[in-house]
């Protein structure tokens, strides 16, 4: 009795631990290192092959090619598309859904000190948790809910 409840217990458990490994790999793939396609707006985009002289040109800007399985549109990226770049957006993940927070949230820095002086924004990344200033302005740009659903059930 005791070592079927055990038996129990360990499937619960590995049930669990697999369940947390398949949410966490949907979510690190699809809101950590999120790409926004700029024409469709999908965020079902992959990297693309550098090939070509522009491919490497833009290697040393620190661009990256990617190519939207949506729309099949090819585009240039550094953590957001080069025609989103313009946009507050979260350094590290590329999210544009920001909240907006008092400016002696963000921890203090070389950076954050000279911006806070400028007078610009501070923002909280809620899904990476950064805290940053940022001197562009807001535009909240989501991925489609459409290609973002397709893709989860798939
Ligand atoms: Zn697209
Ligand atoms: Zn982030």
């Amino acid at each position: 009795m005791v070592e079927l409840r055990l038996h129990t217990l360990q499937y619960t458990a590995n049930f669990a631990i697999l369940l947390f490994v398949g949410l966490s790999a949907i979510l690190c793939r699809f809101w950590i290192g999120l790409m926004i396609c700029p024409q469709c707006r999908s965020a079902e985009c992959f990297r693309s092959r550098r090939s070509g002289v522009f491919d490497f040109l833009g290697t040393a800007a620190g661009l990256r090619p990617w190519r939207c399985h949506t729309c099949d549109f090819r585009f240039y990226a550094w953590t957001v598309a080069v025609s989103f770049a313009g946009y507050a957006h979260c350094m590290r993940c590329g999210n544009f859904d920001l909240r907006r927070v008092p400016a002696d949230r963000v921890p203090l820095g070389v950076q954050s000190f000279v911006k806070r002086r400028l007078g610009c924004r501070a923002y909280r990344c809620d899904l990476c948790r950064l805290k940053f200033f940022s001197i562009r302005p807001y535009r909240r740009i989501l991925p489609s809910m459409v290609a973002f659903q397709k893709a989860v059930n798939s």
